[in-house]
Formats: structure tokens, sequence, C-alpha cells
């Protein structure tokens, strides 16, 4: 039997150990912890990255988008639409501005749904937030089509879709930005919490610098409130380490996408997310590779069985069904499928080829049964 995790945290580490080493070292011997030039190096690298005129490192994933919806002017007694199929942080994050999170349903490619967003319009609506969630982007034609025609605001929460495009536009270069979280099993994971901004907005870039650090100008001159949601530097110098060779992270994750398309691809008892080049509108840097299967939960106890980790995302939860934090928990019928039958297998860097073929061969096993 095979043991394949379904994420190998310490191989993060071990996959480039001296260098990871000798960034610490640099690091502490020139005592640069906080807002140094790494964390700038990084920044810009990122940017030019993302395709964006700017970039600013945060905390997390999480600071990113409050922070990004209080510098889009957010807030009080607005409504914003999100998909439910998103982590509780994105709906958090618009609660925790003042403003009511209206979650919304997604389509057959898990994405955030257009129709389902023009159904929930209402007075109130100020913005619109779709996760570019598993390592795509949403269809970013309608959605902008949409807040123009409502003349609402669009904020990317694009946590999993660093490097993901929309007919060769990548996240964050929609409207107002893009968040982006570097937590350890994200495609670009640091070694702990850490999270950014991307966008083409000179005011949303200013206000997010301020916000992050106290509120205070390259000056030191405080002109307005603010707090600290600063990347740390150290982080920052191994992210930008990282990032230099993320783009070959991005193949080879389209690599093992494209080999549980050719191995399982036939199976009529499961749903692929879309294969990497079947659609050239998009470009996919697979976060999590997420199907939707018959019997999930037989086949995820079998996985487990036969040494095979899978995840069900957010504990199995849409947003929308967690009715003790004010939800309905219906109306969302694509969404509430869904979650009774997806199911996340391994998509990393750590797996071999052996590993794939690996699990593709345990789950064609268990459906000729
Ligand atoms: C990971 C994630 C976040 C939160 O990021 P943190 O860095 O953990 O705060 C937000 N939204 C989505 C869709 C995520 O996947």
């Amino acid at each position: 039997m095979r043991n394949v995790p379904f994420f190998n945290y310490p191989h993060l580490f071990k996959s480039h150990e001296e260098d990871f080493v000798r960034i610490f070292k640099d690091i502490g011997n020139r005592g640069a912890y906080i807002l140094q030039k790494d964390l700038r190096d990084f920044e810009e690298n990122l940017a030019k990255f993302a395709g964006t005129k700017y970039a600013v490192g945060l905390a997390n994933g999480t600071d990113a988008i409050w922070i990004a919806l209080m510098a889009a002017g957010i807030g009080q007694g607005d409504e914003v639409i999100f998909a439910s199929h998103t982590y509780i942080a994105t709906a958090a994050s618009i609660h925790f501005v003042g403003a009511k999170p209206i979650a919304a349903d997604c389509r057959e490619d898990h994405m955030l749904d257009p129709k389902s967003v023009r159904k929930l319009i209402t007075s109130k609506t100020r913005a619109i937030l779709p996760t570019q969630v598993n390592g795509r982007c949403c269809d970013m034609d309608e959605i902008m089509k949409i807040a123009r025609e409502f003349d609402l605001v669009v904020l990317e929460d694009a946590a999993q879709g660093l490097g993901a495009k929309f007919k060769g536009n990548g996240v964050g270069t929609f409207d107002k930005g893009g968040t982006i979280s570097f937590y350890p099993a994200k495609n670009l994971g640091s070694f702990g919490d850490a999270g950014g901004f991307v966008t083409n907005d000179k005011d949303m870039y200013e206000k997010v610098m301020l916000y992050r650090d106290h509120g205070r100008n390259d000056d030191g001159v405080f002109v307005m409130w603010g707090f600290n949601s600063r990347l740390d530097n150290l982080q920052a110098a191994i992210l930008d380490f990282k990032l230099s060779f993320y783009s070959s992270e991005i193949d080879r994750r389209r690599e093992i996408a494209q080999m549980y398309q050719d191995r399982l691809g036939h199976l009529p008892q499961l749903h692929l997310p879309p294969a990497p080049n079947s659609n050239p509108d998009y470009f996919d840097v697979y976060q999590n590779y997420e199907v939707e299967a018959e019997r999930r939960d037989e086949l995820k106890q079998y996985l487990k069985d036969n040494g095979v980790g899978t995840l069900i995302q957010w504990s199995g939860q849409p947003v929308h069904s967690i009715t003790s934090l004010g939800f309905s928990g219906t109306g969302l019928p694509y969404t509430e499928r869904m979650f009774e039958r997806c199911l996340m297998i391994p998509m990393n860097t750590a797996l071999t080829n052996e590993d794939v073929a690996y699990v593709s061969d345990l789950i064609i096993k268990f459906y000729s049964k």
C-alpha cells in the first residue's frame, strides 16, 4: 500500500531546505524583520507576476478581504453578493465591515453563477465578491457586465487563484483588485499565515497600504485610522524565492490535472473539474482538484483505507447552510447538490506520477465493484 497524504506539509520545507535555511540566516544576520527590502522586492515581483500595477503584502488572506472591502468603501447598510461555495472568511469579511453577505449559487464548473448573482441584486447591493475558487477564475465577462449594469464594485477573493486567468487576464485585474492567501497549503504557500492584495487601482493600493500599517504614510504621518496587518519580512523573503519558480509549479499541477483527466475522464460516476486545455478562455492553476462523485462518502473511506488522503472542502458546508450565522440554509440548488457529492483528491507538487496513477487506479477499482 502507498501512502499519499492529501497535503504533505513537511515537503513544503524539505523540497528546498538549503535555500530556506540560507534565507533565514540572511534575514537573521541583517536583523530585517518588519517592512524591509525583502518585502518590497516581493511586492514588486508579485505585481509583475500577477500582471497588476500594484501588490501589497498582508498578514493573511482574510485580513486582505476585509481591508480591501473597507478600502473600496463597503460598509454599513450595503449588501455584498458572494458565492456560497467559498471559505467562511469571505462572508465573515463582509460581515465585519458592517455589510450583509448575500450567498449565490455556483455553476457546473463550481464557479459563481452570474445568473444567480443577477437574481439577488437589490437596491442595497453595492458589490460582488466572486471567489476564484480551486485555482480557476470566474467568468469575469458576465460578472463585470452585471457590475456595470447596476453600478457595483467587484472585488475578487483570489485566495486560491494566484496565476489563474480568464481570457488572458489574471485574477485581481478585473476591477478593484484581488486578495491572495499564502497559507501553507495554498498554491504559493509560506511557513505560516501570510496574504496579499493585487490591483491596478491606485486609490485601492494606497488605502490598503495605509490600513496595513496604522494609517501611517511614507513620511511616518498618521493620515487615517489603521492597524497592523503587515506581511513579515521573513515570510516575504521566502515567498519571493518561491515565486521565482511558481510558474513551473503551476505547470506541474496542470500536468497532474491532465493525468487525472486521462485516467478518470471516462467514469460516469465522476464529474471532474474542467481539463487544463478544454476551454481557451480559462487558464486554471489547480489549487485543488475537486470532483463530484457518486457514493462520495464510501469512496472517501475506501481511499482512506488504502492510504490516500482526501478532503471535503470547508467541512462539507457551503456558507449559506450555516444557519447559526443567520443564513437561510436553502435556495441554492446546484451548490446544495454539489456539497453532497464533492471530494478533493490529492493535488500538490509533492505528488509523483506513481502517486497519481495509484490514486486513479483505486478510484477505478472502487467503481468497478
Ligand atoms: C484560504 C482562503 C481564505 C483565507 O485565507 P487565510 O490566509 O487563511 O486567511 C479566504 N478565502 C478563500 C477562498 C480561501 O481559500
